[in-house]
């Protein structure tokens, strides 16, 4: 009989293969889903369906990301043949693709503005003892000035534009990718890279469905 561990590894494998299927070639992404028990991020009602491709509820009417939308997000970060280096994502949820981009950055940055779900993120994180990575309560549409310049900054939530702020923190050379509402109904991926100090290039990408990008704490 197979053990938990060896269960749950199976159940990680399967996921990479969907994320895989679901179109993302991006070698050390699909191993940091391969890595990250998914399951771990969720209440135990939840563990069923962790490792199907599907955005879950977390509660706070937030939901954990879609993981080949992640995925996705993730390999449009990485420039060819670089780690990401210094990144910010905004809105840490329950902390999964938080864990999962620690796998691949130097040091994250992570802001989550509802306090239940910051806390619930830091005590799910907590066993997996992971040094480089920061969880902060806040707005994250101000970014985080004392941490910046970027190299690159992920949202998790779609908002009518950019905000500024996220545009200024970025560094030079770096990547921000996010969910970008269109009207009430649609939303696009949106990348952007800032090319100079004054110049930005941006790519309309996907159809995706993300939760409202919110402003103040609460
Ligand atoms: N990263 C999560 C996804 C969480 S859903 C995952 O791993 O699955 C998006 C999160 O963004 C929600 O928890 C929501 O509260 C948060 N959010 C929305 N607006 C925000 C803002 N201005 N600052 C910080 N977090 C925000």
């Amino acid at each position: 009989m197979k053990s938990a561990a060896e269960r749950n590894a199976g159940h990680r494998q399967a996921l990479a293969a969907k994320v895989l299927a679901a179109g993302i070639k991006h070698g050390k992404t699909l191993e940091a889903i391969a890595t990250v028990p998914r399951h771990a991020f969720m209440d135990a009602g939840m563990h069923p369906q962790a490792y199907e491709d599907t955005a879950l509820p977390i509660g706070h009417s937030q939901t954990i990301s879609k993981p080949s939308v992640v995925a996705r997000m993730i390999e449009l970060l990485h420039k060819p043949k670089q780690s990401l280096g210094k990144v910010l994502e905004i809105g840490t949820g329950c902390g999964y693709q938080a864990a999962v981009l620690s796998l691949l950055s130097d040091e994250v940055y992570s802001i989550e503005r509802i306090r239940p779900l910051h806390d619930m993120a830091r005590e799910k994180l907590r066993p997996f003892r992971i040094k480089n990575l920061r969880l902060i309560y806040g707005d994250g549409i101000l970014g985080l000035p004392q941490a910046a310049p970027f190299d690159a900054i992920i949202l998790a939530a779609a908002g009518l534009g950019i905000p500024d702020a996220l545009l200024e923190q970025l560094a030079i050379g770096g990547r921000l990718v996010a969910p970008v509402a269109k009207n009430e109904k649609e939303q696009q991926l949106i990348m952007v890279e800032r090319m100079s100090s004054q110049r930005y290039q941006r790519t309309v990408l996907d159809e995706v469905f993300f939760v409202p990008l919110q402003s103040g704490v609460v």
